[in-house]
């Protein structure tokens, strides 16, 4: 059996030895590195050939890659790096690797042309001053052999070991069995629906409503769908902790099934959860676990692929224990591990590590994504960028003096684009250029001034820097799928303003990631309509589509109209006293707890008010803005088995999704809101926007995100087949067709109640 692997993932395992370094020195985009590619290909004569394919063989070692150019006139084989800033600030540990790299691609092209000698140039482009630093080196072809043959025999040795975990994870994949003893209602069928749709190879939408065992009915048919579809990895991704938490426990369960089972899995956290240092930089100079992070990763990767079960926990025992980087040495895992588990953003966002090395690498990845009818708006926030002027001001009263006149030209550019805006709020077609350019060199001397004074350290300068970056690249892809907004405030006296470009419609970013994967599952209980989904999310043509059945009837849960009220905006204060006389008629039937939803904190807060005044023998309990985690469990802590009483909470918050209240601990639920967004400028573009792409302007910024929100509150009563539970829907506008349509299937929805 070969062991296929890129040139770029072989050195980067053989050759890559010192610190980690990962100061100032921003990485070029992806479009800034293709159109510099482009710029020096453009350059070379007639003849010259671009991505020229390579590979070749070492014992049972099959190497294969693309080396960026090769002009056969002058018989020299080139690698092209783009960077930015001062060529000096490139590591030389970086330089090493990517000669290590050349010389590889060296070899292979002597084999394939029958060379005795090629030259070898490592072409730099300097991205802002589009000039190129040319470093060239002429070889022998037997001296190419030498050093790849070397590098090849370092690898095997690995490459050994990872072909016997690959034949002995599919063998115990193949005869794994499901660890209980029977499917749950509906878990069956996910779980065919999820297998049929990584053996076709496509993208899977699929509602399924809580209780079933969705992580466990995702996760097993792709571990068994492994060795037939030859999936290298499983991606796992949550938009909370606590999907995390869900699927490592169904993992764990997995493996209690099968002890033996060779299975590498892995969590990954975010960088500000793992760092040991956070007051430190991530370089050498700076961090002791960056020092000498390469040289020895080798020891505390064996190590962490020995153990197999990578939590957050392991990962970092075995970090410390070899002195590397935690967060850093997750990344590196991801490589080498089956299932990885993660946030949304190691796959989607913006040079997403989990993306990124499935294009490198080839992979065939299957992925889930859990509580999916999040990815719409943690999409939105991936894709967009903000820029606060007050904040800007701030940074540059004690900006170094290098930086004075950048910075001021930029303040000029920006200050010109509100100077004309009579309103607080407007969204504009496009970005100045002249802003866009003011911006950009502010960028590059922040950059250079960074690259000279490695040490200088400043958190507002940092955080510019980061978020300026950010922009730019956003600059680049502007387009309908964003607006460009600039809201106007008063500081001081003076005009400041705020920038955002706001990402509306996440599909054009999101669809090559679906594309990119051999399977996507996306789950949720609330995926429904599915077209708004699929249009928002940019996925593919041939989605499939499954609406799992609910274990649960319709008998276990009573669903009222209250239809006699409206809880619009100017009909609010009206609606207080027969909102808080329906709670208490329902309270005085039955007893026990129940969760309440509004629209906003005030709104909460004032019917709160006015029950405790009229009720004051039943208790209630409020949500209030910005509650830590142990504020978020005192509140849920009150929801005992024989407790009684009314948790007051707003829609789409803490208290809304995620948390599980079986049985006696939660008998019911009021939602006095149809969830709609705000009515204000920024979803009126949206809506107009929407209107525009889709024709249904209205739905697609305010209904569906409402109803959505509104559905999964109220899957708050029912968590087991068991519980018996009510939910009042409190708005006349609930009983008209195009949002009844829109209340899950199962429901028995009593539309003649009046309350
Ligand atoms: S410990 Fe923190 S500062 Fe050090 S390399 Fe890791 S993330 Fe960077």
């Amino acid at each position: 059996m070969k062991y296929t692997v890129a040139v770029r993932a072989l050195t980067e395992f053989t050759a890559k030895q010192g610190d980690l370094d990962l100061r100032f020195t921003p990485a070029p985009s992806a479009q800034e590195g293709i159109a510099g590619h482009a710029t020096v290909t453009a350059r070379r004569a007639a003849g010259y050939q671009a991505e020229v394919s390579l590979a070749g063989q070492y014992k049972h070692l099959l190497v294969r890659g693309r080396a960026d150019g090769y002009d056969p006139a002058s018989n020299q084989l080139e690698e092209i790096k783009t960077y930015k800033g001062k060529f000096e600030a490139i590591p030389d540990n970086h330089r090493h690797l990517h000669w290590a790299q050349l010389r590889m691609y060296g070899w292979l092209l002597c084999q394939k042309l029958g060379l005795s000698e090629v030259r070898l140039a490592l072409v730099y482009f300097e991205i802002g001053s589009q000039k190129e630093t040319v470093l060239v080196e002429q070889y022998a072809a037997t001296a190419l052999q030498q050093h790849f043959d070397e590098q090849c025999e370092r690898f095997l040795a690995w490459a050994d070991q990872e072909l016997a975990h690959r034949i002995a994870r599919d063998q115990a994949l193949a005869a794994l069995h499901f660890p209980h003893a029977a499917f749950r209602s509906g878990q069956r069928q996910l779980a065919e629906a999820v297998y049929r749709a990584a053996s076709s190879g496509r993208c899977l939408m699929a509602q399924a409503p809580t209780g079933i065992g969705k992580t466990i009915g995702t996760l097993f048919p792709l571990l068994k769908a492994c060795p037939a579809q030859k999936l290298d990895k499983i991606f796992f991704l949550a938009a909370k902790t606590s999907g995390r938490a869900l699927a490592l426990d169904a993992l764990a369960q997995i493996r209690q099934g099968a002890p033996t089972l060779p299975l590498r899995t892995l969590e990954l956290i975010a960088r500000d959860k793992a760092c040991e240092h956070p007051d430190k930089a991530c370089h050498g100079e700076s961090c002791p676990l960056a020092q000498g992070f390469y040289d020895r990763l080798p020891q505390a990767r064996q190590a962490a692929l020995v153990t197999g079960a990578l939590d957050k926990a392991t990962t970092r025992a075995i970090a410390l224990e070899y002195r590397v980087c935690p967060y850093y040495l997750g990344q590196e895992l991801a490589r080498w591990c089956d299932v990885v588990v993660g946030d949304y953003n190691y796959y989607f966002d913006t040079g997403a590590v989990l993306h990124g090395l499935t294009l490198d690498n080839q992979w065939r990845a299957a992925v889930l994504v859990d509580e999916a009818h999040n990815l719409i708006e943690r999409a939105r926030k991936m894709y967009s960028a903000e820029l606060d002027q007050a904040a800007f001001h701030f940074m540059r009263q004690s900006a170094p003096a290098a930086l004075k006149k950048s910075l001021d030209r930029l303040n000029r550019a920006w200050n010109a684009l509100h100077k004309e805006q009579g309103q607080a709020y407007c969204a504009y077609p496009e970005i100045p250029p002249k802003f866009a350019g003011a911006l950009q060199q502010a960028i590059s001397a922040i950059t250079d001034f960074l690259a000279e004074n490695p040490t200088y350290f400043d958190s507002g300068l940092q955080r510019f820097y980061f978020d300026a970056l950010h922009f730019s690249r956003l600059i680049e892809s502007f387009d309908a799928h964003s607006l460009f907004d600039v809201a106007k405030e008063q500081h001081g006296g003076r005009d400041r303003s705020v920038l955002c470009i706001r990402n509306i419609l996440p599909a054009p970013f999101l669809a090559p990631r679906f594309g990119a994967a051999r399977t996507i599952t996306l789950f949720s209980a609330t995926l429904s309509p599915w077209h708004f989904y699929c249009d928002m999310l940019g996925l593919p043509q041939d989605t499939a589509c499954i609406d799992v059945e609910s274990p649960f009837t319709a008998e276990q849960l009573t669903v009222r109209i209250a239809g006699s009220i409206s809880t619009r905006y100017q009909h609010r204060a009206q609606s207080f006293a027969p909102i808080v006389e329906l709670m208490a008629r329902q309270y005085r039937e039955r007893p026990g707890n129940y969760l309440a939803f509004f629209s906003s904190f005030e709104y909460l807060h004032n019917v709160a008010e006015l029950f405790r005044a009229r009720h004051p023998a039943i208790p209630v309990w409020e949500q209030s803005r910005r509650m830590d985690e142990q504020e978020r469990e005192q509140f849920l802590a009150r929801f005992t088995p024989a407790g009684c009483g009314i948790g007051f909470a707003v829609l789409g918050g803490a208290f809304a999704e995620g948390i599980d209240l079986p049985g006696e601990r939660l008998v019911g639920a009021f939602i006095a809101t149809l969830g709609l967004p705000q009515f204000n400028p920024v979803n009126e573009q949206i809506r107009e926007r929407m209107d525009a792409a889709f024709g249904a302007g209205y739905d697609y910024a305010y209904l569906y995100p409402g109803l959505q929100k509104v559905v999964q509150a109220a899957g708050r009563v029912i968590r087991t087949q068991s519980d018996r539970g009510i939910v009042y829907l409190i708005d006349d506008r609930f009983a008209r067709l195009n949002v009844r349509t829109l209340l899950p299937r199962w429901w028995k929805v009593d539309w003649h109640s009046e309350s």
